[in-house]
């Protein structure tokens, strides 16, 4: 890429551009780390948001619960909580009141696949959430390993 020297009284575009390009570098890295591999099996969550008046419906809340290996309503809550929204699952889709932008749903679905999905020991997505009593663990089925969650 040809840069404008520092004497060139345009100097604040080409900052504005490297500002720009640095801003999609980060956008894209956030992008691919919601893809993530393990062993053969890949997780794509790619959520489908549609904003209609005053609501914000994720129409493929099922099919991303089961990409996830976890309950709907268990991922719905996580949604509401974190964004401090109320909310209602519909069936395949969740419906929230006010308005989220897909990115956001996208970077809670990878926070709630590295706290509820991903076993921070083996880093695998075979596992699951175990109740016990009043306390919650993530078990991996691939190395065993028992990780307290927080219930949710
Ligand atoms: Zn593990």
């Amino acid at each position: 890429m040809r840069r404008r020297g520092k004497s060139g009284g345009l100097a604040g575009g080409d900052s504005f551009k490297e500002m720009y390009l640095r801003l999609l570098d980060n956008v894209l890295a956030q992008v691919s780390r919601s893809a993530v591999r393990s062993g053969d099996r890949f997780l794509e969550l790619r959520p489908q948001v549609v904003v209609s008046a005053k609501n914000t419906y994720v129409t493929n809340l099922g099919q991303l619960a089961k990409t996830l290996n976890r309950d709907p309503e268990h991922v719905s809550r996580f949604i509401l909580k974190e964004t401090g929204r109320a909310g209602t699952l519909e069936g395949e889709r969740l419906a929230v009141q006010g308005t989220i932008s897909s990115e956001e749903v996208r970077r809670l679905l990878d926070v709630y696949l590295k706290e509820f999905v991903r076993c921070p020991t083996c880093g695998g997505i075979d596992t699951r959430i175990v109740a016990e009593k009043r306390f919650r663990f993530l078990v991996c089925d691939a190395c065993g390993a028992r990780n307290p969650v927080r219930r949710i």
